[in-house]
């Protein structure tokens, strides 16, 4: 399974899993937005990366 990792370089963090199938690019860019914007306004570098799991 292909997952979509929010992580978080400053806080050294997963913010979140999110299995592609689901959610596509549009929908974690919104969820980036919505639930982890605290991490953006502190000027963290947050990436989006692939995540793969059995
Ligand atoms: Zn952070």
């Amino acid at each position: 399974m292909k997952f979509r990792e929010i992580y978080c370089n400053n806080c050294k963090k997963i913010l979140g899993r999110y299995n592609t199938k689901y959610y596509d690019n549009e929908k974690i860019s919104e969820i980036l937005k919505s639930n982890h914007s605290l991490h953006i306004k502190k000027g963290h570098q947050v990436i989006i990366r692939d995540f793969f799991k059995e």
